[in-house]
C-alpha cells in the first residue's frame, strides 16, 4: 500500500499497489510514482531514498 495525497480529493489515502500508473526514475534515487485516486485522479508523488519529504512507503 502507498499513501498518497490528492489535491483533487483534497485527502490523503492509502492506495495499493495496483493504482500505480507508472514509475519514472528522475535521478539516482529519486523516483516519481504517477497513481490514481479512488476518484480516478492522477496524482504524482516523488519517492526514493534521496529525498526527505515522505513519499509512498511500501505497507
Ligand atoms: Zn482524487
Amino acid at each position: 500500500m502507498f499513501l498518497a495525497y490528492c489535491d483533487e480529493c483534497d485527502r490523503q489515502m492509502l492506495l495499493p499497489a495496483s493504482h500505480i500508473r507508472a514509475l519514472h526514475n528522475l535521478a539516482r534515487g529519486v523516483i516519481a510514482v504517477e497513481m490514481t485516486c479512488y476518484e480516478g485522479h492522477v496524482i504524482l508523488v516523488l519517492s526514493g531514498s534521496d529525498i526527505d519529504i515522505p513519499g509512498p512507503a511500501p505497507v
